[in-house]
C-alpha cells in the first residue's frame, strides 16, 4: 500500500505493485512508491497525445500562462506539505527543503511569464520572414534524486509554457515528493497535461524507447546520459542532457582565506556536496595552500550533521547506499595513494549513511576523487604554482559544467574565469543559479542548456513563416 499516487490523465492511479522508498537518515524503508506498469506508461503517453492534438492547450497561450501561474501559487501554498516528504526521501535539512519547494514555485512563476521567442527576420520588398517557435509534442522527462522537486520545475515550467505536454519520471530513490508535487500541480492543469509516473531505471528505459515522445529531457549522470543518447537516435527524438560535474574552483593568491571559507564550505558542502556543479576540486596559490585547509577542515568539522527533521541540521545523509559506498571508496582509495584527510574521512558510526564532512590535501590528479565526480561530502584540495597550470588542471577533464576563481580583484578573476571550459564560469561565487541563467555543460556535461529564453527554445522546433510579397 501507498499513500501517494501517480497522476495519469489528471486521475490519481495506484499500480499493480510498490516499491520501498528507504529513508537516508535511518537507513530503513519508510515508505512505499507506486511502481508503474508498462500500460499504466502507454496510458501516460497516450493521455499526453490526446492532451497535445485534441484539446485547445498547444494553442492556447494565455490559458497556458495562466495554468503556469496558478500552479506556481499552489506549490509555494504546499510547502510545508511537500517539504517534510522530501526530507524523508532525499535527507536534506527541512529548511532546504522548504527553500527547494519554493525555488520550484518561483521557477514556475518565471516561466509563466517568459516571451515566447518570435522574430522578424525580413521584411522587405521580396518578402515579410519570421522565426516563430512551435510546442513539440509530449516531451518524456527524467529527473535525479538530488534536487526532484526544484529539477522538475526545470522541467515542467519552459515545456507546458511553449505548449508540450509531458509525462515525467523521478528517481526512484525520491519518487513520493514529485508525486506530490504532481498532485498538487492537477489542480491547476487540464487532465493529460503532466503525467507522472513511478519506478525504476527499467521504467526510464520504457519511457526514452517509446514511440510516443518527441523529446528527452534528462537530467542525471553521465553514463545514463550516453545510454539516453543511444536510446533516443533511432527516432531522432530531440534530446537535452544535463549531466554530471567536476567543477573546479581556483583561489587567486591575493585571495583571503577567512574571507571565503563559509562560501567555499556551501559551494562544496551544500546539500552534503550532492549538487551537479559543486566545487569537486579546489585549486589553491602554494602560499595559501595550508591556510585554506586550515580554514575549511575547521568549517566542516563544526558542520552539523543529522537528520533533516532535526533543527539546526545543516548537513544530511548522504542520499543513497550506493552513493555512500562510492564517496567512502573514493576517500579510501584517496587515502591509500597518499592523500590525507585534514578533517573527516570515514563514515559517521550509527545508522543512515552520514559521511564526515572531509577535506583531502595530497590528491593528485591521475586519483578517482580528482578525476571523476565525488557528488558527496568530500574535497580534494590541489595545490598549485602559477595561474596557467592552475587552468589548464582545471580544464583537463571530461566534465565542463561549471567553475569558479576566487580573488579581491573581481577583473583579475574575470579574466581567468573566462579561460574556464564550461558552461557557467562565476567570480566570487558557485552554485549561483537562476531561472534567467541558461544552464549547461560542455562536453560531457551534457547536451544543451536549461533555463531563460534559451532553455524555453529547447522545447520547441523553429519554424519560418514567409510570405512573398513580390
Ligand atoms: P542517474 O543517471 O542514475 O538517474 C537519473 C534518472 O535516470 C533516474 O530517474 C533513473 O531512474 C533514470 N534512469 C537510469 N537509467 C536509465 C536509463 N537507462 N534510461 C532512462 N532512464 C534511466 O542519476 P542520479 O544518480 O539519480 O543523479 C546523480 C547525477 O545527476 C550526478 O551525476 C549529478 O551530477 C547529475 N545531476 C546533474 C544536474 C545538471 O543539471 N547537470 C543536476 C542534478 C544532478
Amino acid at each position: 500500500m501507498t499513500d501517494v499516487s501517480m497522476i495519469i490523465d489528471g486521475e490519481r492511479r495506484t499500480a499493480p505493485t510498490t516499491f520501498a522508498v528507504v529513508n537516508p537518515a535511518t537507513g530503513a524503508v519508510h515508505a512505499q512508491a507506486p511502481d508503474c506498469s508498462r500500460d499504466q506508461l502507454d496510458a501516460a503517453f497516450d493521455a499526453a497525445a490526446r492532451a497535445f492534438a485534441g484539446t485547445t492547450w498547444s494553442r492556447d497561450e494565455a490559458a497556458r500562462r495562466a495554468a503556469l501561474a496558478q500552479a506556481s501559487a499552489l506549490v509555494r501554498a504546499a510547502a510545508d506539505r511537500i517539504a517534510p516528504v522530501l526530507v524523508a526521501e532525499q535527507g536534506k535539512p527541512l529548511a532546504a527543503a522548504t527553500m527547494e519547494v519554493r525555488g520550484a514555485s518561483y521557477w514556475l512563476k518565471y516561466f509563466s511569464r517568459l516571451e515566447l521567442p518570435r522574430e522578424v527576420i525580413q521584411d522587405d520588398d521580396r518578402a515579410f520572414a519570421e522565426v516563430v517557435h512551435r510546442p513539440m509534442g509530449v516531451v518524456a522527462a527524467i529527473t535525479p534524486w538530488n534536487f526532484p522537486v526544484m529539477l522538475a520545475s526545470w522541467k515542467i515550467g519552459p515545456a507546458l509554457l511553449a505548449g508540450n505536454t509531458m509525462v515525467l519520471k523521478p528517481s526512484p530513490y525520491t519518487p513520493r515528493s514529485t508525486l506530490l508535487l504532481a498532485e498538487v500541480l492537477a489542480e491547476a492543469l487540464p487532465p493529460g497535461v503532466l503525467n507522472v509516473v513511478s519506478g525504476g531505471d527499467e521504467l526510464g528505459r520504457w519511457m526514452t524507447s517509446h514511440p510516443v515522445p518527441r523529446k528527452i529531457s534528462f537530467t542525471g549522470s553521465v553514463p545514463t546520459g550516453k545510454h539516453i543518447a543511444a536510446a533516443a537516435a533511432p527516432d531522432l527524438k530531440r534530446v537535452t542532457l544535463e549531466l554530471g560535474g567536476n567543477d573546479a574552483a581556483i583561489l587567486l593568491d591575493d585571495v583571503d582565506p577567512a574571507a571565503v571559507t563559509e562560501k567555499i564550505f556551501l559551494g562544496a558542502f551544500d546539500n552534503s556536496g550532492q549538487i551537479c556543479s559543486a566545487i569537486k576540486r579546489l585549486y589553491v596559490p602554494e602560499a595559501l595552500h595550508d591556510d585554506v585547509v586550515e580554514a575549511l577542515a575547521a568549517r566542516a568539522a563544526a558542520a552539523k550533521l543529522g537528520d533533516g527533521m532535526e533543527p539546526g541540521t545543516e548537513l544530511g545523509p548522504i542520499q543513497n547506499r550506493p552513493q555512500f559506498e562510492r564517496v567512502g571508496g573514493l576517500v579510501a582509495d584517496a587515502i591509500a595513494g597518499g592523500a590525507k584527510a585534514a578533517t573527516g574521512g570515514a563514515p559517521v558510526e550509527g545508522p543512515g549513511f552520514f559521511y564526515q564532512p572531509t577535506v583531502l590535501v595530497g590528491a593528485t590528479e591521475g586519483s578517482r576523487i580528482v578525476d571523476e565526480e565525488q557528488f558527496g561530502p568530500a574535497l580534494p584540495v590541489l595545490s598549485y604554482r602559477d595561474v596557467d597550470e592552475a587552468v589548464s588542471r582545471a580544464n583537463a577533464t571530461s566534465f565542463g559544467l561549471s567553475g569558479s576563481v576566487w580573488s579581491a580583484d573581481p577583473d583579475r578573476a574575470g579574466a581567468v574565469a573566462d579561460r574556464l571550459e564550461c558552461g557557467t564560469a562565476w567570480v566570487n561565487a558557485h552554485v549561483a543559479l537562476g531561472p534567467h541563467q541558461p544552464f549547461g555543460g560542455s562536453k560531457w556535461s551534457g547536451i544543451g542548456v536549461e533555463n531563460g529564453p534559451w532553455g524555453l527554445a529547447s522545447y520547441t522546433e523553429a519554424q519560418v513563416r514567409y510570405r512573398a510579397r513580390s
